[in-house]
């Protein structure tokens, strides 16, 4: 049996037979993994607090058939405000939920990986604001995954979406629309050319500075209402940790 190191970050996790728990890891090296840990629901196993949500781990593991084996776990960080408050903690769960229905297993990119480390890291710390994070993460994400939302042309002619104070989007279509194109029966929203402006600062700035970008009032119901679409069209199903994070709100 091949054996191999990774670095890796605990996406999901649950409990199997009596005593092992498997594990959903996002690897730098190989992309989406399942592990079984062995013993890993007893309290004193060596893997227990390794194999918790949100933990960063360097592991060795051994491929299998259809899942790999855990022979070794280390953490490196387990993002302890995550865990101790609760706004924090459902960030967090959404995150790593929407990447693990983003992505397949064993497609080896690393940026993923990396702007979800990022990513953890700053919502771990408890003088920034996490709405923009999440935002930020979102549409870096699904543009990273080849769902880039067209945010300064025309989604559907390529032309100007011209400067007045609103502009129409059709999440479906995955963009703006000019004034002349339909929108192909689509829903589309109107958004106001604020809120346009924040949504490319979050696209393409540093996320890393996400936390200063103010998202309050119209501006907050607006692009909930455009992220919702734009993220639940692309998904087969309904997030949990998205219905816990609105239901804190
Ligand atoms: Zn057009």
């Amino acid at each position: 049996m091949a054996i191999y190191n990774a670095e890796a970050i605990v996406i999901r996790v649950r409990d199997f037979d009596e005593a092992d728990k498997v594990a959903v890891l996002l690897t730098r090296e190989e992309g989406k993994v399942q592990a079984i840990a062995r013993g890993a629901r007893r309290s004193r196993n060596r893997y227990a607090a390794a194999m918790q949500l949100f933990t960063q781990v360097k592991v060795q593991l051994y491929h299998g058939r259809s899942m790999d084996t855990l022979s070794q776990a280390e953490i490196t960080e387990s993002f302890r405000h995550l865990r101790e408050d609760l706004v924090r903690m459902a960030y967090g769960a959404y995150v790593c939920e929407l990447m693990d229905e983003m992505i397949r297993e064993r497609q080896r990119h690393e940026s993923p990986y990396l702007l979800l480390l990022t990513t953890l890291h700053l919502l771990n710390e408890l003088d920034m604001e996490p709405e923009p994070i999440r935002r930020a993460y979102e549409l870096k994400l699904f543009s990273m995954l080849g769902f880039r939302p067209s945010l300064e042309e025309c989604v559907a002619c390529g032309g100007s979406v011209g400067t007045g104070p609103q502009v129409r989007f059709a999440p479906v279509l995955g963009g703006v629309l000019c004034p002349t194109c339909p929108s192909e029966g689509e829903v589309v929203h109107r958004l106001a050319r604020g809120t346009l402006e924040t949504m490319k600062r979050l696209l393409d700035g540093d996320i890393r500075k996400a936390h200063m970008i103010k998202i309050t009032g119209e501006m907050a119901v607006e692009l909930d209402r455009v992220m919702t679409d734009y993220v639940g069209h692309r998904m087969e199903r309904k997030l949990k940790s998205k219905e816990f994070l609105d239901s804190l709100k």
